[in-house]
């Protein structure tokens, strides 16, 4: 039996009886890194409190390795369930050095043990000779990297982060993301991350749980949910794409504006259905022989390549990638054709 380390059961939260989160229910393996993904306000920093135990349940469990939490008639208190957290504001003592700040929580370890913890996570988060530098002494990314070590240093069965890279620039956001997780991965610690980015979210979860309006749309590997969604909230919130009309035309095939594809599995839908076909700018590619024409509308340089988009006859406009020296001009017909191996199809709206 696959073993679990956070287990999340029919979980709801309310603020002054206000639904927040209603049955939710999740799971993380231990080691595995996890990523709450969603809107803005649809509930995510309210569940990492209840987890955390600053926010009562109204309904449902929440587990850690085998040990209750909380339910609605039980709460273990926040500082005994071996949970660590990391936020936005990046909250380190100014008037402690790096190492201070690192072993903040780690008062009743021995000395050498203590030393020992600090000296590995300096060394894991790549800031050794760092130690006595102080808070204003650092950049955002160090800062936020030392945060991390301080939530890591007691060895916590779980760390939460609630949009620990929002504070920073965009650039700094995507390479944080996956350096934190190499550093979790190595620490072997099971984590919850919460964010509304989505490239952050691929970048540092092995699975991801789409949530919206206070339930999990999806909860899948970054993989799945950009080329498998289940819904079109999943696949219009992981990333680019556009629906176009389609209709089924047999087990395994649908005919589009640019032509019959073919699924590689059977569809869900009966020939003739009239459906939703999904397209991602990656599934669209520029050729001049095909026999597909649409006109280029828009054009954005994207170094290794071109997006365009472009719109066909139908009025819909839909991405597509286009080799870089490929330098059409905007009103130009050009050739398209569709290269896609899984149909992404929905029910006709
Ligand atoms: P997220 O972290 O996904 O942005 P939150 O969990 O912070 O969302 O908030 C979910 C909803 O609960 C929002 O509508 C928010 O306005 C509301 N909310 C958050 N905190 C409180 C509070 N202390 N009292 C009442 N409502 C709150
Ligand atoms: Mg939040």
């Amino acid at each position: 039996m696959d073993t679990e380390s956070l287990v999340i059961r029919d979980v709801s939260l309310t603020y002054e009886q206000v639904p927040v989160i209603q049955n939710l229910s999740l799971a993380l393996k231990p080691q595995e890194l996890g990523c709450l993904l969603g809107p803005s306000g649809c509930g995510k920093s309210t569940l990492l409190r209840a987890i955390a135990g600053f926010q009562p349940l109204n309904s449902g469990e929440i587990w850690l390795d085998d040990h209750l939490l909380a339910s609605p008639s039980h709460a273990t208190p926040p500082e005994s369930r071996g949970v660590g957290m990391v936020f936005q504001d990046i909250a380190l003592f100014p008037h402690l050095s790096v190492a201070e700040n690192i072993a903040f929580g780690l008062g009743d370890w021995p000395l050498e043990t203590r030393q020992a913890r600090v000296d590995e996570l300096l060394h894991l988060i790549g800031l050794s000779g760092m130690e006595s530098r102080y808070p204003h002494e650092l950049s955002g990314g160090q800062q936020q990297r030392i945060a991390l070590a301080r939530a890591m240093a007691p060895k916590p069965k779980l760390l939460l982060l609630d949009e620990p890279f929002s504070g920073l620039d965009t650039e700094l956001r995507g390479r944080l993301a996956s350096e934190v997780r190499t550093i979790l991965k190595s620490d072997g610690i099971c984590s919850l991350l919460v964010t509304h980015d989505q490239r952050e979210a691929f970048d540092f979860a092995d699975r991801i749980a789409v949530i919206h309006e206070g339930h999990i749309c999806q909860f899948d590997t970054p993989y799945q949910l950009y080329h498998e969604p289940h819904s079109p909230f999943v696949a219009h919130f992981v990333g680019p794409g556009e629906m176009v009309d389609a209709v089924v035309e047999g087990p395994r095939s649908v005919s589009s504006p640019l032509g019959v594809l073919s699924n590689d599995q059977d569809l869900a839908f009966a020939p003739g259905t009239p459906v939703n076909l999904f397209l991602r700018p990656d599934d669209l590619i520029h050729d001049d022989d095909s026999t597909y024409q649409a006109t280029l509308v828009g054009k954005h340089f994207r170094g290794a390549h071109h997006l365009y988009e472009v719109r066909l006859d139908n009025g819909v406009v839909l991405g597509c990638f286009a080799p870089s020296h490929h330098n059409h001009a905007i009103g130009e017909r050009i050739g398209v054709k569709l290269d896609v191996e899984h149909l992404v199809v929905f029910p006709a709206r």
